[in-house]
C-alpha cells in the first residue's frame, strides 16, 4: 500500500478523502491556494503544499504546479476528487509518466468518456440505450433547426464539452432552436474552449437516477446501486437519494449491468457514475459518465456500508476487488442535502462572506456504514446516522473563487419516512449565519408532499416554486404555536430587562401578563403566565398552549416544548421582536403591549425605495458583460448584462420593458450587493 497520498483538491472533498487515507495508515498531503491558507484541509492534512494565488486557474487546476507539490512531498498517489483536474486526462497522463498511482480510471477512458458525442456512440456500441438524437457535430443554426425538425420538438441542445449543467438549452420551436444553438455554443467556447454542439430529444418530466460503479484493474465490474438527483436547479443536483424511491428490482439490474458493460467497454477501473435519464414509463437512457468520485456519494456509502474512497484507493493500488456483486446489499435508505452559500429568495444567486456562525448538527454512527467500522467511528451511536461533510468552521470565509458548497448533510435511517424526518430534525439544528443560504430551501423541500411521495422529476423546482422559493406560509395551528413561544420569549427577555434596568436606576418595572403577537400578515392576543417550570399563554378565543424552554435571551437556537410537541427556532432579534425561522418558514415576528400594538396599527406601512427603475447587482461579482446601451429600448426578459461569480456566469435580465438611461458599469468592473448597474426612464 501507499504510504504518502496527495490530495489535489480543497473544501470538503479533500477532508473526506484525508479521513479515510488517515484510516488506512496513508499520510497525506494537502495543496492549497493563497485563499485557502487557513482552510480546513491544510490542517487535516499531515503536509501542505502552497500552489499559488486564489484563482483555480492559477493553482488547483495547474498541472505543473500540482506536478510540483507531488515531485516536493515524495506522494506515490494523488486523489483528484471532483472538478478540477478529476477528469483530467493530461493530468492522469502526467502522473503516469512519472510513476505516479491516479486514483481514477486509467486515460483512455477519461477521454473517452469526457466528450458527450463519442461516449454516446460508445454507450450504443455496447447496447446502452441512449436518448434518441442526432449524435454528429452541428455546423449552424439551420442544421440544428433542421435536426430539431426530425427529431422532434422538444429538444436539448447541448455542447459535447459540456459539463456542471453548462453549455445546454432546451428548444420547443424552431427560434428557440436557433437562439439556443447560438448560446450553447457560446458559453462553451468560452468554459470549454470546445464550442462543438449535438441536439438530442428532450425527455419531458425526466427523473435523473445514476448508477455507481467499481472496477478493478483485474477485469472485475460491479455496480452499488443508483443514487436519485432529480432535484435540481439550473441542472444542477441539490437533493439526492439512495435507493431512487421509483426503481424495482427488475430496471435497477438492468440499469446497473448496463453501467457496468458500458464501464467495461471502455477499459475503464476505479469508482465511476454511469448518469441516467428515466422516464414516467421507466424507459431509461444514458446521459454521460463521470469519471470520478461522485459529489453525492456519501449516499451511496451510507446504504452500502462501503468507503468508496477507499475502494479506489485500494484499486489504485492494484489490488482485486474484495466483494462480488451478490455481496452488494442496500440496506435503508440515505438522503443527501447540500447546503449551499446561495439565496434561495433570489433565484439561488451565490452569496459570499464570511461564516459568523456555523454550528452543523451533532454527527450519529448507525446503517451499514458505521456497522462496517469504516465511518464515524467516535460518532454517538444512533438508529438513524447523521453525517456531515464539510471543509468549513466557523469564522471562516466562503470566498468567490470556489463552488459555493458549505456542506453536505446526510441522513440515513431504515425506511425513506424516517430518513426524511432525520433530515428535517438535522435541517433544524443547524445554524448558519453571515452568509446568504439555502437552509430554508432544504428544509422545505423535506416538507414537500411531492417530494415526501417520492414523485418528483427534473422539473420538480420550477413546478413547485414556478415564481421562485418564497418561504413557506405556516398554517394557522402552526403560527399560533409560534406566537405562544414569542410571546413566552419575549416575556422572559423583558424580565430580564427589567431586571437590569432595576438594578441600575433602582426602580422595579413591571412586567405585564399581555401581548399581541404579529407573524405572517395575523395578529394574535395572547396572555401569558409564567410558572417555575414554563408558561402558560391564552389566545383570546380561549386556547391555551403550554410553552417549556430553557431559551434565554441571546440564544440562537431555542428548542421549546410546546404542547408536548417539539418546535426549533432559529432566533434573530429585531426592533420590537424576533426573527424566527422554523422549517421552511422566515418569520418576522413583533411581540407588543396592547398599547403598543395600537399605536402600530396606525403607523403608515414603511414603503419601500423604489427599485423598480434600477438594476440591482444581486451578488458580489465581476461584470463580464453589458448587453445594452443608454437609449435602447427593452423587452420584458431581454439579457441586460452578465455577472460572474463562483464559476458561474448569471444573465441579468429586464423584469419589464422599457427605456435605458444610465449604464454605471463597464466589463470588468467588481460589484457589490446591492450596486445601482444600471437605471431606465
Ligand atoms: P455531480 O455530478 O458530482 O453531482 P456536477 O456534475 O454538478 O456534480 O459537478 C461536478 C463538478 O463540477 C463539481 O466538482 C463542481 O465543483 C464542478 N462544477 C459544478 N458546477 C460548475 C460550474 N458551473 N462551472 C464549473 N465547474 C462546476
Ligand atoms: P452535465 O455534464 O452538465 O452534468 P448532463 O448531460 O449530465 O450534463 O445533464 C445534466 C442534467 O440536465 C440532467 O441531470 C438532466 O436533469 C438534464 N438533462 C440532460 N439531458 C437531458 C435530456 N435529453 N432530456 C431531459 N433532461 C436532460
Ligand atoms: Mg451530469
Amino acid at each position: 500500500m501507499f504510504n504518502k497520498i496527495l490530495i489535489a483538491n480543497r473544501g470538503e472533498i479533500a477532508c473526506r478523502v484525508i479521513k479515510t487515507a488517515r484510516k488506512m495508515g496513508i499520510a497525506t498531503v494537502a495543496v492549497y491556494s493563497e485563499a485557502d491558507r487557513n482552510a480546513l484541509h491544510v490542517e487535516m492534512a499531515d503536509e501542505a503544499v502552497h500552489i499559488g494565488p486564489a484563482p483555480a486557474s492559477q493553482s488547483y487546476i495547474v498541472i505543473d504546479k500540482v506536478m510540483e507539490a507531488v515531485r516536493a512531498s515524495g506522494a506515490q498517489a494523488v486523489h483528484p476528487g471532483y472538478g478540477f483536474l478529476a477528469e483530467n486526462a493530461k493530468f492522469a497522463e502526467a502522473l503516469a509518466a512519472e510513476g505516479v498511482a491516479f486514483v481514477g480510471p486509467p486515460k483512455g477512458a477519461i477521454e473517452a468518456m469526457g466528450d458527450k458525442i463519442t461516449s454516446k456512440k460508445i454507450a450504443q456500441e455496447a447496447g446502452v440505450s441512449t436518448v434518441p438524437g442526432y449524435m454528429g457535430i452541428i455546423a449552424d443554426a439551420d442544421e440544428a433547426v433542421k435536426i430539431a425538425n426530425e427529431i422532434g420538438y422538444p429538444v436539448m441542445i447541448k455542447a459535447s464539452a459540456g459539463g456542471g449543467g453548462k453549455g445546454m438549452r432546451i428548444a420547443w420551436n424552431d427560434a428557440e432552436a436557433r437562439e439556443g444553438f447560438q448560446s450553447s455554443k457560446n458559453e462553451a467556447a468560452s468554459s470549454f474552449g470546445d464550442d462543438r454542439i449535438f441536439v438530442e430529444k428532450f425527455i419531458t418530466q425526466p427523473r435523473h437516477i445514476e448508477i455507481q460503479v467499481l472496477c478493478d484493474t483485474h477485469g472485475n465490474g460491479i455496480y452499488l446501486g443508483e443514487r436519485e438527483c432529480s432535484i435540481q436547479r439550473r441542472n444542477q443536483k441539490v437533493v439526492e437519494e439512495a435507493p431512487s424511491p421509483f426503481l424495482d428490482e427488475e430496471t435497477r439490474r438492468a440499469m446497473g449491468e448496463q453501467a457496468v458493460a458500458l464501464a467495461q467497454a471502455v477499459g475503464y477501473t476505479n469508482a465511476g457514475t454511469v448518469e441516467f435519464i428515466v422516464d414516467g414509463d421507466k424507459n431509461f437512457y444514458f446521459l454521460e459518465m463521470n469519471t470520478r468520485l461522485q459529489v453525492e456519494h456519501p449516499i451511496t456509502e451510507l446504504i452500502t456500508g462501503i468507503d468508496l474512497v477507499e475502494q479506489m484507493i485500494r484499486v489504485a493500488n492494484g489490488e482485486e476487488l474484495s466483494m462480488t456483486q451478490d455481496d452488494v446489499k442496500l440496506t435503508g435508505w440515505a438522503i443527501e442535502n447540500r447546503l449551499y452559500a446561495e439565496d434561495p429568495y433570489r433565484s439561488f444567486l451565490p452569496s459570499i462572506g464570511r461564516l459568523t456562525r456555523y454550528r452543523p448538527p451533532q454527527e450519529i454512527a448507525a446503517g451499514p456504514l458505521a456497522d462496517s467500522g469504516k465511518w464515524q467511528g467516535d460518532a454517538p451511536k444512533g438508529t438513524e446516522a447523521v453525517r456531515n461533510d464539510t471543509g468549513v468552521y466557523e469564522g471562516g470565509e466562503i470566498s468567490m473563487y470556489y463552488d459555493p458548497m458549505i456542506a453536505k448533510l446526510c441522513t440515513w435511517a431504515p425506511t425513506r419516512a424516517e430518513a426524511i424526518e432525520a433530515m428535517r430534525v438535522a435541517l433544524d439544528s443547524f445554524e448558519v449565519e453571515g452568509i446568504g443560504h439555502n437552509l430554508p430551501f432544504l428544509s422545505a423541500v423535506m416538507d414537500n408532499p411531492v417530494f415526501v411521495a417520492g414523485e418528483m422529476t427534473t422539473a420538480f423546482i420550477e413546478e413547485q416554486y414556478p415564481d421562485g422559493f418564497e418561504g413557506v406560509d405556516l398554517p394557522e395551528p402552526d403560527l399560533r404555536r409560534i406566537a405562544a413561544a414569542a410571546a413566552a420569549m419575549h416575556r422572559v427577555a423583558e424580565i430580564r430587562r427589567a431586571r437590569v434596568s432595576g438594578r441600575m436606576d433602582n426602580h422595579e418595572r413591571k412586567v405585564g401578563r399581555d401581548w399581541v403577537v404579529s407573524l405572517q400578515g395575523q395578529r394574535f392576543e395572547a396572555e401569558v403566565n409564567a410558572d417555575h417550570d414554563g408558561a402558560t399563554v391564552k389566545f383570546a378565543d380561549g386556547a391555551v398552549q403550554r410553552v417549556v424552554s430553557d431559551w434565554t435571551p441571546g440564544d440562537k437556537l431555542a428548542v421549546l416544548d410546546v404542547d408536548g410537541r417539539q418546535l426549533v427556532l432559529k432566533v434573530g432579534k429585531i426592533s420590537g421582536g424576533f426573527r424566527l425561522r422554523s422549517r421552511g418558514a422566515d418569520l418576522e415576528v413583533h411581540v407588543r403591549t396592547p398599547r403598543q400594538a395600537e399605536l402600530a396599527a396606525l403607523m403608515p406601512e414603511k414603503i419601500a425605495a423604489d427599485t423598480s427603475k434600477q438594476l440591482i447587482c444581486p451578488m458580489p461579482g465581476l461584470i463580464v458583460k453589458i448587453d445594452v446601451e443608454p437609449g435602447d429600448e427593452v423587452e420584458e426578459g431581454q439579457a441586460l448584462c452578465t455577472i460572474e461569480a463562483m464559476k458561474m456566469e448569471n444573465i441579468l435580465r429586464a423584469e419589464r420593458k422599457g427605456v435605458v438611461s444610465v449604464i454605471n458599469a463597464s466589463p470588468g468592473d467588481s460589484l457589490a450587493v446591492d450596486e445601482i448597474i444600471m437605471e431606465f426612464e
